[in-house]
């Protein structure tokens, strides 16, 4: 195992939230992700790279050693349930709730209800402590569609002001849980480089309390 420590993240939010956190910790990319083609980015540090991936790839980089560490949305860790990972630090960034959402005046369904969604597993494991089934959908985007031409009658989705169910005419209705982005943690790279990971988990704890007490 090389004593280059991997961190992987994804582009846009969780990659804008976190570099404050990294700056506080000492660390800055070269290269701005946003502008930059590459997917390995080096950092002033010279034992700290960052890769970049889909939101939704960080855990099985993670799980499988692909990366020591990553920052992932809990919205993601739920769907990977059991993912072999340390969860060690909530961020406190890209927070926004999971909830079900639907049309305002839909009459009350006798059937079973349908409900589209990208989070499969969370939206299961939600029902299912209800005792209530339902058929899931599954969605890769533009959930908010589903109920409007009659392919499911709710949703579950992140929501963050509610802007975007407002302007489709949905309305947030259960919260299923709050979502911010955790730092994950590979359990054979927290082992063998565990002075490195610890003061990098350390730091950006750190960071973390300044950060919501400023
Ligand atoms: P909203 O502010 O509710 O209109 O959020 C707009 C869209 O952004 C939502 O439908 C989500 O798909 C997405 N979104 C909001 N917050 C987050 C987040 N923390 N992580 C990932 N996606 C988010």
């Amino acid at each position: 195992m090389s004593n280059i420590l991997t961190l992987a993240l994804s582009k846009g939010r969780i990659f804008e939230e976190t570099l404050p956190l990294l700056k506080a910790a000492g660390i800055e990319p070269i290269d701005d992700p946003e502008t930059s083609r590459k997917l390995i980015l080096d950092t002033n540090q010279p034992d700290v790279r960052l890769i970049i991936v889909r939101a939704s790839d960080v855990p099985t980089y993670v799980e499988y050693g692909g990366a020591d560490m990553g920052i992932a949305g809990k919205d993601v860790l739920l769907e990977h349930p059991d993912a072999e990972l340390y969860e060690p630090v909530d961020l406190k960034i890209a927070c926004c709730k999971l909830m079900t959402a639907g049309r305002e005046n839909d009459p009350e369904q006798n059937g079973r209800l349908k409900v589209a969604t990208k989070f499969v597993e969370s939206t299961r494991r939600f029902y299912a402590e209800q005792g209530k089934q339902v058929d899931i959908i599954k969605l890769y985007g533009s959930m908010e569609l589903a109920p409007l031409v009659g392919l499911a009658d709710l949703i579950v989705d992140v929501v963050d002001t509610g802007n975007t169910l407002r302007a489709n005419g949905l309305i947030p209705m259960e919260h299923i849980a709050d979502i911010s982005s955790r730092l994950i943690v590979n359990k054979a790279s927290m082992k063998m480089k565990h002075t490195r990971i610890q003061q990098f988990i350390d730091q950006i704890r750190q960071a973390v309390r300044e950060q919501n007490n400023g």
